[in-house]
């Protein structure tokens, strides 16, 4: 972030030295080893994804803030910040890291069995090891109660069948965590991507979180056996618990993205001269990153604050779903409005700006989208649901 604007709000008076450790070193990784090619790769809408893995299993971002089972065991917020800085570089390496960390590392390490952690959960935090999280289904996305997918008790066995869909890491997952109905109700299992009647293939043609891989996953006669099923998790609390892990990370993760725009624009405007002088000396200009910094201020004070909350245990779903509405929604907006500044240079890849606000256009959508969000703080603020 500019000095000027970390100024205004004192920002830094609010981590501690340890956490703007955190902070510089991811800083210093995603300016070193991300920012020179995501430009390229959403290009390509592929991701060097296997290697980055392992390099951010070393840098300590997978799972960090879980405790052993060789995860960092960071706080919350120096979690929060890890996401902050990774997407400002991109939504969908910060999508990487959450869906291996807060999703798939967090549900096994929840909810799983002993066996189960140790199996799966050191391989994963070192990055040799990904996994994903399948919940979302063609037919049930924001309502996943009425999902499909079922499993059925074969003797000894689970017998699993269904699709999932949007799956992020799908195809290259190692593990893939996968919610079904059982006759006990919603139950998760551990899922080797190997087992016969997995198969995974990407979603193509997407002009969002194209540096991000995203598929479907097909469950056909999937036999696994008892031991694959998650044996803490029980209904829908499973895998919603999860998803506000993941939450959690994008409350800041978006923030940087916006932080990214605005810097972006304010650079460009000291340097882009229209009617003889420069941008930035335009009141209307002014105005626009004044309002815009007052956004991106009041999102990272929002963060920071859930992080201390969450870091002292007491985070509850309403107060994670109201940082993800507001940073999400406000990111959007800053990275819509930097991209005026922009101009048609704002619509290309030479900038991340327009990069930033097609990514955010998914981010506003999983994780629960900005509707259902506002059903939560609405049922939290009047009492009643209102989501059928
Ligand atoms: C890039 C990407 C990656 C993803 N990764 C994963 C992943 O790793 N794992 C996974 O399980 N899922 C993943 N998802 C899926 C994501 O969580 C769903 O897309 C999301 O939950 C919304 O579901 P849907 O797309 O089916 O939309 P729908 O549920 O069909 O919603 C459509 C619209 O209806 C609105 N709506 C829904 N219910 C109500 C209501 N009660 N009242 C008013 N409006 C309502 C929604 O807000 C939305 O605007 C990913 C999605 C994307 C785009």
């Amino acid at each position: 972030m500019s000095r000027s604007l970390t100024q205004l709000f004192a920002l830094d008076s609010l981590l501690t030295p340890e956490e703007i450790e955190v902070r510089a070193t991811v800083r210093k990784f995603a300016a070193e080893r991300i920012r020179p090619h995501i430009a390229e790769w959403f290009e390509a809408g592929r991701l060097p994804a296997r290697d980055l893995a392992v390099e951010l299993g070393a840098l300590g971002v997978l799972g960090m803030h879980l405790h052993g089972y060789d995860c960092a065991g960071m706080s919350a917020t120096a979690y929060g910040l890890a996401c902050l800085e990774l997407e400002a570089v991109d939504s969908g390496i910060r999508s990487l890291v959450s869906v291996q960390g807060s999703l798939a590392m967090f549900s096994i390490h929840h909810w799983g069995s002993e066996e189960q952690k140790q199996q799966w959960l050191p391989a994963m935090a070192a990055g040799r090891a990904i996994g994903c999280f399948g919940l979302t289904e063609p037919d049930h996305g924001s309502d996943p109660a009425g999902m499909r997918t079922r499993a059925v008790r074969d003797g000894r066995d689970w017998v699993l069948n269904g699709t999932k869909m949007w799956i992020t890491n799908g195809s290259i997952a190692d593990v893939a965590v996968v919610w079904a109905q059982t006759e006990e109700g919603i139950r998760g299992f551990v899922v080797p991507t190997d087992s016969l009647g997995f198969s995974a293939s990407d979603i193509r043609a997407k002009m969002s979180l194209r540096a991000s891989v995203t598929s479907e996953l097909v469950l056909d006669d999937v036999r696994l056996p008892d031991s694959a099923v998650l044996p803490h998790a029980e209904g829908l609390r499973g895998p919603l618990t999860s998803l506000g892990e993941a939450r959690f990370g994008i409350i800041f993760g978006a923030i940087g993205a916006a932080r990214d725009c605005l810097e972006t624009a304010i650079d460009y405007a000291q340097t882009r001269e229209v009617f003889d002088k420069p941008l930035a000396a335009y009141q209307l200009t002014q105005a626009k990153i004044a309002d815009m910094a007052l956004e991106v201020g009041k999102g990272h004070l929002l963060a920071y604050h859930l992080g201390r909350i969450k870091d002292r245990g007491e985070i509850t779903p309403e107060q994670v779903s109201t940082g993800k509405l507001n940073n999400v929604r406000e990111a959007l907006a800053v990275a819509r409005e930097c991209r005026t500044i922009l101009g048609a240079n704002g619509i290309t890849l030479e900038y991340p700006v327009i990069r930033h606000a097609n990514n955010l256009e998914s981010v506003l959508t999983y994780e629960g989208t900005s509707e259902v969000h506002q059903l939560t703080i609405g049922k939290a603020l009047t009492g009643s649901a209102a989501f059928r």
